[in-house]
């Protein structure tokens, strides 16, 4: 990857509006596009003279402060690569400033199976790693092989394994301190062919499909899985486009199986999803519904009215007023239920 750089490139700079699906108005006052990996060299030299970047994908995790301070990397590079492939999979490489959505669409098309349950998530495939995006049973990580990255603290390519990642529950190593160095160039996705292809359909908005899947005859297909997740979400979840937001602004807390126990016999129809390590995920947007919050809003910003995890912005809100609403509902949530709320999407404001 190092031998296509060519140092003499620079990147397009300019002062520039940031795009971000939750409509905060924020400028980004030393923006640079970045489309071709050349420009990797002088981005470089600058991050040494000056101080770290931030990285913005399509804007669709992030809540955005009136003015960006410092440079700002616009991700745009663009390309998929059949690396290798075999009878039963293939891995191939897509470049960071690729659509997630589209990128579904066309595994999907190609033959190419394991996505279909990620369908409709917004943002760019550079920022799937980031929170080791997750929907209906399945996390990205479970499906990548590489991400190759510019490590800013020595100016190389790097290909890091998943381990490297340190996947977890909308976590990774590019939300440490550790990793914020690291510029994700392209993502290494190792999918299925028809015949090794399993689908996934534990998660309670699948179960027409998974019931229809006992009965004799029936066989489900990695088309009608991502027919059925688009479905849904439609259903379920605002479009930015329409309605401004950031998808769940709260994560899921997870908590010990004896605070899930002791939780459920106060709450009988507590929303918690057992884990694997013993303990259980509880769902944030039940507790705030709960607390009252679903459909009420204050001054700009509101909660959802069908889905109490969405915060939107109902005309000219700032950051400030998104936040401030925040911080009421976790004090909510945690004052009745004991548990501390922790928000999603990254936050610079
Ligand atoms: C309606 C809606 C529904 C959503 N549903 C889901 C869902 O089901 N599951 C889920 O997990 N998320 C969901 N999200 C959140 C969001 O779509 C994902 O987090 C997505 O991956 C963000 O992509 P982005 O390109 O917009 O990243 P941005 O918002 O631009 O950036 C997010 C973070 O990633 C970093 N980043 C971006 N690109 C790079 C790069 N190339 N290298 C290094 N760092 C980078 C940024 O610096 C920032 O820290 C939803 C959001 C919306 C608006």
């Amino acid at each position: 990857m190092s031998n296509r750089q060519k140092p003499t490139s620079r990147p397009s700079f300019r002062s520039q509006a940031v795009h971000n699906t939750l409509a905060l108005p924020c400028v980004a006052e030393s923006a640079w596009q970045l489309d071709d990996e050349s420009c990797l060299p002088w981005l470089q030299s600058h991050w040494l003279a000056n101080q770290p970047m931030k990285i913005v994908g399509a804007g669709s995790n992030l809540i955005l402060p009136p003015i960006l301070t410092g440079p700002t990397i616009l991700m745009a590079l663009k390309g998929i690569t059949v690396i290798e492939e075999t009878t039963h999979d293939i891995l191939v490489n897509v470049a960071a400033g690729e659509s997630w959505h589209d990128w579904v669409q066309q595994s999907l098309k190609a033959g190419w199976f394991g996505l279909e349950n990620l369908a409709l998530i917004p943002g760019t495939v550079g920022a799937s790693p980031v929170q080791n995006i997750g929907a209906y049973g399945v996390e990205v990580g479970q499906l990548i092989e590489h991400v190759n990255v510019w490590d800013f603290s020595c100016g190389q390519t790097k290909a890091l394994t998943t381990d490297d990642c340190q996947f977890a529950y909308r976590d990774s190593l590019f939300k440490k301190p550790e990793g914020q160095a690291l510029l994700i160039l392209s993502v290494s996705f190792r999918l299925r062919k028809k015949a090794a292809w399993q689908p996934t359909l534990d998660y309670p908005d699948l179960k027409p499909l998974s019931q229809a899947a006992l009965l004799d005859g029936f066989v489900v297909s990695p088309q009608a899985v991502f027919d059925q997740v688009v479905a849904v979400r439609r259903l379920k979840l605002p479009d930015p486009a329409s309605i401004p937001n950031a998808g769940s602004f709260f994560k899921n807390p997870l908590v010990s199986a004896e605070h899930c126990d002791r939780l459920r016999q106060r709450y009988p129809g507590l929303v918690a999803y057992p884990q694997t390590d013993g303990r259980a995920k509880l769902a944030a947007g039940w507790m705030i519904e709960q607390c009252g919050w679903k459909g009420r809003q204050l001054g700009d910003v509101g909660v959802h009215e069908r889905q109490a995890l969405v915060l939107v912005n109902l005309g000219n809100a700032q950051a400030r007023d998104l936040l401030a609403l925040a911080e009421v509902i976790g004090a909510d949530v945690l004052e009745r239920f004991g548990v501390a709320l922790e928000i999603e999407p990254i936050c610079w404001a």
